[in-house]
């Protein structure tokens, strides 16, 4: 068939701008464009190609996967090429898939949202690992690879093959993207668009330095070149041997029948993906009859007995009305984008974060713009970039204050950090209100009955300037108040009685130093008395485990305020008292707890999850009994388990603990 030359000029000129992008996203790490959009054009460019056959050309990039690897590192050439999935986008085309497959038996697991990674083993010892690359040859990360936990060095048992390659995906657990891109993002550095990025900005580096200060993770979901050993014929066997083999693999997945079954799994796993430790843009229906597999062959750039079903994409597309400018309780100074609302993921989404003053001049972030934004890894919805071509007419650059909007106190950047602060600190009536919530807070002072709207009045009318003055309200001032009977106010009073019994652990994290959480405060009370504390000097607490130089450098700092020093004795002097021996911030939810661990944790060791539950209050024990009241049950999870539900007992798995340490942050 001729091919009009319109054609001809729209393939080439699609072919040009997916090339574009894959550079953007496979070799630098930081897509230009949603998925969703990049989807979109390689479907125009197949419909064109399907239409007219000639216009496929070899180098076209709908017959090719990722990107030739990079110089800078080694190439690793694959024996078996590593390739990609066919999309399905809906319903219609994961039914389409599946026509042919009446009752054949699939596979169906999740789709980690990372970067494919080939590991080989030559006699039971991890020898090399590279990624996908273009699909024939990929980067030698092998040292990078040798610093992720959860990849073996060595195999276990001894029936492995003599040579074992498995492909499988690394990836960054959700809690962990959002912790980097604040580092990132106090350190004026990169911040990542989504975690697979992260996790892959952070395998393909050329310092494994790097790589392992940067958790990741890895699941294994097939294998290349196997040599000495006959491998079962069903894809679900092999993994389970590999799983024998210490290799990690997903519990996720199940056997199913044709696409009835497959369809139900993909409405269950979409129901559990924000509660799932990682992201997923997907799953993957896999046939898993070898022999089948064998006979169905692959296209060019996919299996034909695969299909990866799509979820909706968590990057949208909209414009941005206004910019204004938070305040936090440290005083430091938010830009947010006001933004016609946009569904994204389920989920009406009207404010996103510009993260500070450098990135919104990276980005060069304006009024009026239309821009990308993002909730991959359940962060708070941020503006990844704008679409220039869409910026209208006379808009300006935006300036960023010299002066807090909320108290007109000068603005101040310390050399060496992201962030703007407002140094009005108490003075200032955003950082005051933030500070009271916290200090109020049920694992701080635990006062109750003060929300935030309370605080908000309190403020507003200047009933509280001070701390210390929250102490002194009386029933009259706070029946003044809106919405605010006798019986909430007496109850109220009652509460900040209450409050003045605490501990040293809840008292310091109830201040609010900078950086000084929960579990750093738990160790401060350990070590100081109130009055050593505000008298200790950057090295004696730099000699405590855990105490890091900026940490000290904080807590060095805030007490070298004659302000804060005051606070705390009004404080006291007012009746905030602890026991001397009970130093500890007992969390009231977690205090009640028993919990067992049982099975491979593959996020955290088991000595770690068992050190954050006590940090909360949780008591964790070595059996099952009537007195557990919950159970994390890892992989390959055994008789503690079976007992655990003989029992009727709470059982959770590693993401949802994950999560329960997660909300308590
Ligand atoms: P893909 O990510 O859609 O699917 C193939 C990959 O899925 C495999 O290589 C493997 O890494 C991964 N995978 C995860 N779980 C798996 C499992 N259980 N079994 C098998 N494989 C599993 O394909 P791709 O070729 O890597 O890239 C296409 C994707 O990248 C699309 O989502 C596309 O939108 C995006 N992309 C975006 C841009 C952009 O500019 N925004 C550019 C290029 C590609």
């Amino acid at each position: 068939m001729k091919i009009p030359k319109k054609i001809e000029s729209q393939a080439a000129k699609l072919r040009h701008t997916i090339n574009e992008h894959n550079y953007y996203y496979y070799v630098v790490d930081d897509p230009r464009v949603p998925d969703s959009e990049y989807d979109l054009l390689l479907r125009e460019l197949q419909d064109l190609e399907a239409k007219y056959p000639d216009l496929v050309t070899a180098d076209s990039p709908s017959q090719r996967v990722g990107a030739p690897p990079l110089d800078a590192f080694a190439k690793i050439v694959h024996s078996v090429p590593m390739l990609s999935l066919n999309n399905a986008f809906n319903y219609q085309e994961a039914e389409d898939f599946a026509k042919d497959f009446a009752n054949t038996e699939f596979f169906a697991e999740l789709k980690f949202d990372g970067l494919a990674v080939s590991l080989r083993y030559e006699d039971g010892l991890l020898v090399s690992a590279a990624t996908r690359g273009d699909g024939y040859s990929g980067e030698d990360v092998t040292a990078n690879a040798k610093t992720i936990k959860t990849i073996p060095l060595k195999l276990r048992g001894e029936n492995y093959p003599s040579v074992l390659e498995v492909r499988g995906e690394v990836f960054m657990p959700k809690a962990y993207f959002n912790k980097l891109n604040q580092k990132q993002a106090a350190k004026g550095e990169k911040i990542f668009a989504n975690p697979r990025n992260a996790a892959a900005g952070s395998l393909r580096q050329l310092k494994s330095r790097v790589t392992a200060q940067r958790p990741l993770s890895f699941f294994s979901y097939a294998v290349g070149v196997v040599e000495g050993v006959e491998l079962p014929q069903r894809h679900n066997d092999i993994l389970k041997l590999l799983q024998q083999w210490g290799l990690p693999i997903s519990q996720d997945s199940q056997l199913l029948t044709g696409i009835a079954g497959c369809l139900k799994y993909y409405e269950s796993v979409l129901k559990q993906r924000q509660d799932l430790a990682f992201d997923i843009d997907g799953v993957v229906y896999k046939v898993n009859d070898l022999a089948l597999q064998k006979e169905l062959g692959y296209v060019s750039r996919a299996p034909r007995w695969a299909i990866a079903h799509k979820f909706p994409a968590q990057e949208a597309i909209t414009q941005i009305n206004d910019i204004d400018i938070q305040v936090g309780r440290t005083g430091a100074l938010t830009p947010v984008a006001r933004l016609n609302p946009v569904e994204v993921a389920g989920v009406t989404v009207t404010n996103a974060t510009l993260h500070n003053q450098d990135e919104m001049k990276r980005k060069d972030v304006r009024i009026g713009d239309t821009v990308v934004i993002s909730r991959a890894g359940d962060v708070i919805p941020a503006v990844m970039r704008v679409i220039l071509e869409k910026r209208p007419k006379k808009t300006q650059e935006f300036i960023f204050p010299k002066q807090c909007p909320v108290c007109g106190s000068d603005v101040i950047r310390v050399a060496g950090e992201a962030v703007a602060r407002c140094s009005g600190g108490f003075f200032c009536a955003a950082q005051r209100k933030q500070a009271l919530k916290h200090f109020a807070s049920r694992r701080a002072m635990d006062i109750d009955g003060l929300g935030d709207k309370l605080v908000e009045q309190l403020i507003d009318r200047d009933l509280v300037i001070k701390l210390v003055d929250l102490y002194r309200l009386t029933v009259e001032q706070l029946t003044s108040l809106e919405r605010m009977g006798k019986k909430s106010a007496q109850n109220i009073i009652a509460a900040l009685e209450k409050s003045k019994s605490t501990t040293l652990a809840r008292f310091i994290y109830a201040i609010g130093i900078r950086e000084v959480g929960e579990s750093t405060a738990n160790t401060l009370a350990q070590h100081f008395t109130i009055e050593a504390l505000m008298a200790a000097t950057k090295q004696e607490l730099q000699n405590i485990p855990d105490i890091g130089p900026i940490v000290a450098q904080h807590i060095v700092k805030f007490f070298q305020q004659s302000d804060n020093i005051n606070s705390i004795e009004e404080l006291q002097t007012i009746g905030i008292n602890w026991p001397k021996n009970s130093n500890t911030i007992i969390n009231k939810s977690l205090a009640e707890e028993v919990f067992v661990l049982t099975g491979t944790l593959s996020q955290m060791t088991r000595t770690e999850a068992k050190t954050q539950l006590e940090n909360l209050g949780a008591k964790v024990t070595n059996s099952v009994s009537k007195k557990t009241t919950c159970l994390v049950a890892g992989e390959k999870a055994g008789s503690k388990l079976t007992k655990a539900q003989t029992l009727g007992i709470k059982i959770i798995n590693e993401a949802d603990l994950i999560n329960l340490l997660k909300s308590y942050e």
